[in-house]
């Protein structure tokens, strides 16, 4: 079997992750959350003060502090997944909390934010044998991916998967907040200038509003053997 480069985006809490975790655990290949280096950018924003009191990003700043974020992934054992570290220091938990996911939108939106991503995400990226999920993996980090893949799910779907997520953790969510948060994050990331969310021509499209962990890893593992053996 040929290795692939497996691209997977889609809008936010529809499950890309764990599909794509799932996916390069089994067939032993390099997986990628390129959400969470977004959301590390975000949660440095936050510890150096970068945002104003009405959310407003120092831009400036943060473009001359670009080169001073080094973001890394190291695998845990305990989890069989990678944690995302921050200049050293492991930020996992830290990333996926309200505080982040609530400004990560607009971070993201910042054009050399994006490039400096990219440019990383390229690098990571360049001996095959990669899942990557996030917006613009199929049509703008490689778009030359053998498989590419665009998930959807109702956002009222997705809200509640949220939900779960942080009420395993501990936290005690508002499902109305996270329903708001998820329909805001859609609409920057399809509206932005840089690499808007959006289908690539030639990607196959899983709505998996219906459909349980174990279908969608199935019938991903499906579409992999047969980009693998093309
Ligand atoms: O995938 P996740 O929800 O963790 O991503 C967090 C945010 O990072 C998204 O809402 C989006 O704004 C941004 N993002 C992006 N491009 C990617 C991955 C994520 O703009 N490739």
């Amino acid at each position: 079997m040929k290795k692939i480069t497996i691209a997977i985006d889609g809008f936010s809490s529809c499950g890309k992750s764990t599909m794509a975790k799932d996916l390069a655990k089994e067939i032993g290949y390099i997986y990628i959350d390129s959400g969470a280096m977004y959301r590390t950018v975000t949660l440095y924003c936050l510890q150096n003060g970068l945002f104003d009191k009405e959310n407003n990003i120092d831009t400036d700043r943060l473009e001359q502090e670009m080169d001073r974020i080094h973001i890394s992934f190291k695998f845990n054992k305990e989890t069989g997944r990678p944690d995302t570290y921050l200049n050293g220091t492991r930020v996992e938990d830290q990333i996926r909390g309200m505080e982040v996911s609530s400004r990560v939108s607009p971070v993201s939106a910042i054009p050399f934010v994006r490039e400096a991503l990219v440019r990383q995400q390229q690098a990571m990226g360049n001996e095959k044998g990669i899942v990557m999920d996030g917006r613009d993996i199929g049509t703008t980090v490689f778009p030359n991916a053998e498989l590419k893949i665009f998930v959807t799910a109702s956002p009222e779907i997705r809200a509640q998967r949220r939900f779960d997520e942080l009420k395993a953790k501990g936290e005690e969510p508002v499902f109305d907040e996270i329903l708001e948060n998820v329909k805001q994050r859609d609409y920057i990331d399809q509206n932005r200038e840089v690499s808007p969310l959006r289908k690539a021509e030639d990607a196959i499209t899983l709505d998996n509003s219906n459909m349980t962990i174990a279908e969608q890893k199935k019938w991903l593992y499906e579409q992999y053997l047969k980009a693998a053996s093309l």
